[in-house]
C-alpha cells in the first residue's frame, strides 16, 4: 500500500508563511513522489484556500487536509466550518478526533463521530485521531480504552460511501514530548486495531491506511515508516522545518 505522510502545522503560520514552507517543500521533493508517497499538508483554516490556489495552480503533487470541521452541516453554529465548504475548496482530508481537540476543547467520541460520519457525507477523507493517555498505559488498561474509541468514533459508517479512512494512533504521552513510542508499541496497537476494523462492515482491503503519530523525527522516521504494519505517519513539530519533514519522506524505502 502507497504510504502516506502527513504535516500537521497546528496553529501555526499565516497564509503568506504557509505558502512560502508549501514552497520549500515542494521544491525538494523526489520527482517520482507521487507514484510511492502521498503527502498531505494540514494548515489552519485560513491558510487552506491560498495553499489550494497555488497546488492547483502549479500541479503541485501535494494534497491539502482542514485541522478540523464541524459537527454540523450548516445553521446557527458562529464559528464552525463544514465539510461541504472544505469539499468546495477541493480539500482532500481532515482531521478529526486530534487529542488536543479531544482534552483542549472537550471533543466527546459522540462529537467525533458525527464530523466523521459528516465528512464521509462530503466525501473528504477523516484522518481520524486515537490514543491513550499515559495513565492508561501505565494502568494496563490502554488497549479496552482505544476499542472503545474506535468504536465510538466509527460507528455509523456505510459500506458504499467509505471510500478512503485514515486511521492514526497518537498516544497523547508522544505528541509534541520527544518520547517516541517503541516500533513494539505501535505494532501491538496497530494490529489490535486493525483486528477491530476487519471486521466492520465498512472494511475493504485496501481502503484504510493504518499510521502512526507522535514525535515522529527524521531520528526514528526509517524505522517507523518501513515496519509492514504501518502506512505512514501523523507528523507535528518536525512537519514545520522542512528539512526535516523531507529528511522524513526521504526516510521511507521505496
Ligand atoms: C500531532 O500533533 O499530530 C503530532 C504527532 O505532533 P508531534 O509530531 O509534534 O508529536
Amino acid at each position: 500500500m502507497k504510504k502516506i505522510i502527513i504535516g500537521n502545522w497546528k496553529l501555526n503560520l499565516d497564509h503568506l508563511e504557509a505558502i512560502q514552507l508549501l514552497q520549500k517543500i515542494n521544491y525538494s521533493l523526489p520527482e517520482d513522489i507521487e507514484e510511492n508517497i502521498e503527502i498531505v499538508l494540514s494548515p489552519s483554516f485560513t491558510s487552506l484556500r491560498s495553499l489550494q490556489t497555488v497546488i492547483s495552480s502549479d500541479k503541485l503533487k501535494i494534497k491539502l487536509s482542514s485541522q478540523n470541521v464541524s459537527q454540523y452541516s450548516s445553521g446557527a453554529y458562529t464559528g464552525e466550518i463544514s465539510a461541504a465548504q472544505l469539499k468546495k475548496l477541493d480539500i482532500e482530508y481532515a482531521i478529526v478526533g486530534h487529542s488536543e481537540r479531544r482534552t483542549l476543547f472537550n471533543e466527546v467520541d459522540s462529537v467525533i463521530n458525527d464530523k466523521v460520519n459528516r465528512l464521509i457525507d462530503s466525501e473528504i477523507v477523516p484522518i481520524f485521531c486515537f490514543g491513550e493517555s499515559i495513565d492508561e498505559r501505565k494502568s494496563g488498561t490502554y488497549l479496552n480504552f482505544i476499542e472503545n474509541q474506535i468504536n465510538e468514533g466509527l460507528k455509523g459508517l456505510r459500506k458504499d460511501k467509505v471510500k478512503k479512512l485514515v486511521v492514526a494512533y497518537e498516544p497523547i504521552w508522544a505528541i509534541g514530548t520527544g518520547e517516541v513510542a517503541s516500533l513494539e508499541n505501535i505494532v501491538e496497537v496497530l494490529d489490535y486495531v486493525k483486528n477491530i476494523i476487519n471486521k466492520k462492515p465498512f472494511f475493504n482491503d485496501d481502503n484504510i491506511k493504518f499510521i502512526y503519530g507522535g514525535s515522529v523525527s527524521p531520528d526514528n522516521a526509517e524505522d517507523i515508516l518501513n515496519s509492514k504494519i504501518v502506512d505512514g505517519a501523523l507528523v507535528g513539530g518536525a512537519s514545520l522545518d522542512p528539512n526535516k519533514f523531507l529528511d522524513i519522506i526521504k526516510a521511507v524505502e521505496l
